[in-house]
């Protein structure tokens, strides 16, 4: 049973956002910053975010050449131009919103290593890719680098191709989710953390939600930003989870490499953070068991890591790994986010696939705006 107290302060909100990782706690910053008069809140199950943005292996990319290029075969090219330029703008706004320092943004550069035959036929087409970014990036992003490899230590017999994009960087995931959280304090928005969202009913001009301890809120606008966990509160959201791990080393005596990397198509990636390397991927080895919303580090993947981390991240090296995490993403037939109006004061903006590092402030942006000018008051 709540107070008075409770009911006058803490159970009415002009715009109420489910979910606090980057996109909730981006719209929100967005919609008090727009409309400073008004009382937002943002419901987070976890003491924490607990689903991809505190766990994530902190890329700030905007997608490698066989990405984009894999892109390229689903998406005509003004949408895939339109998609990175999202990226882009996305991971510009974050920057300006929480500064470089802050979250510790990096820019080292980033590379794919291609391995086989047909990956480096990837390289006869870096010209049409650079040709269609150019008037976002005025120089080629995409540059074949091999001369570099040996440098880097990796084995040339193994790594047959080094692609650089000089506009890649690294970020300090932690500091960024905890630099929006504290903005979004400091901007008067309510966090409320430790218990979910169960459901919510539209009614009568507002919209009540019950969260998984039996309090009620009233909101005049719901926003959703619970990504891969939006099925439990909208059944038809057009995503499908998908569970990725990562690892952290400790600290490697002479590591010879600096900036993010990507192979097979994004399924891999690593990066160093000072000296050691985060390394996460896999989830291909077995993408129907890797659908899923629980957490867990399967055998299969982590050796797998492991192996690659010997033969090929760091031949002829030792290491030891210092910790294993996993987070879930959402994905769907392309890698467009979704953003839509889901009923009168119900709105979605969820899907954020690999990459929402950099499209996530973004996506809250427009997420805001949307919520704001639509037809209801
Ligand atoms: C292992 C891994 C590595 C990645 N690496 C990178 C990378 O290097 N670069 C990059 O750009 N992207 C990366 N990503 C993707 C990126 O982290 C995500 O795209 C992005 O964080 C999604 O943000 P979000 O706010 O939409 O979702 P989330 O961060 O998942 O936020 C959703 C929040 O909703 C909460 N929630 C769910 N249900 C409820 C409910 N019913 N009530 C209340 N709260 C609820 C969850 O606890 C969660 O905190 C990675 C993701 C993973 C998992």
């Amino acid at each position: 049973m709540l107070s008075f107290w409770e009911r006058e302060s803490f159970t009415e909100y002009d715009f109420l956002i489910i979910g606090g990782g980057i996109v909730g706690l981006s719209t929100a910053i967005e919609l008090k910053e727009t409309h400073p008069h008004t009382n937002v809140a943002v419901v987070e199950r976890g003491v924490f975010p607990s689903g991809a943005s505190t766990r994530n292996a902190g890329f700030a990319c905007f997608g490698s050449l066989t990405e984009v290029l894999s892109d390229l075969e689903k998406l005509p090219e003004a949408a895939v131009f339109k998609l990175v330029k999202r990226r882009w703008d996305g991971l510009q706004l974050l920057r300006t919103r929480l500064g470089d320092e802050v979250i510790d943004y990096q820019n080292h550069g980033g590379y794919e290593l291609l391995q086989t035959e047909s990956q480096l036929g990837a390289l006869e087409q870096a010209d049409r890719v650079n040709s269609l970014l150019k008037p976002l990036f005025e120089h080629d992003v995409y540059q074949n680098v091999p001369e570099k490899t040996p440098a880097l230590g990796f084995d040339t017999n193994r790594v047959k191709g080094l692609v650089f994009n000089q506009y890649e960087a690294q970020i300090h995931t932690g500091k960024m989710m905890k630099a929006l959280q504290r903005l979004a304090m400091a901007r008067g928005i309510d966090l409320l953390t430790g218990t979910g969202v169960r459901n919510f009913v539209e009614d009568n001009g507002h919209v009540d939600v019950k969260l998984e301890n039996g309090t009620v809120l009233k909101a005049g606008r719901v926003g959703i930003c619970t990504n891969a966990f939006t099925r439990k509160l909208v059944q038809e959201a057009n995503l499908k989870p998908g569970r990725g791990v990562v690892l952290v080393t400790k600290p490697v005596q002479g590591l010879k490499f600096k900036g993010t990397f990507h192979y097979d198509e994004g399924y891999y990636y690593f990066r160093n953070y000072g000296n050691r390397i985060i390394f996460g991927g896999g989830r291909n080895l077995d993408l129907e068991g890797e659908t899923t919303t629980e957490f867990g580090v399967p055998d299969k993947i982590l050796s797998r890591l492991k192996e690659d981390l010997i033969n090929l991240i760091l031949p002829g090296q030792s290491y030891e790994i210092e910790q294993v995490w996993s987070g879930i993403m959402a994905f769907g037939d392309t890698k467009q986010p979704v953003l839509r109006q889901q009923s009168d004061r119900v709105f979605l903006g969820v899907r954020l696939g690999g990459m929402g590092v950099a499209i996530g402030s973004l996506l809250g942006k427009e997420l805001a705006e949307l919520i704001t000018q639509s037809g209801n008051n």
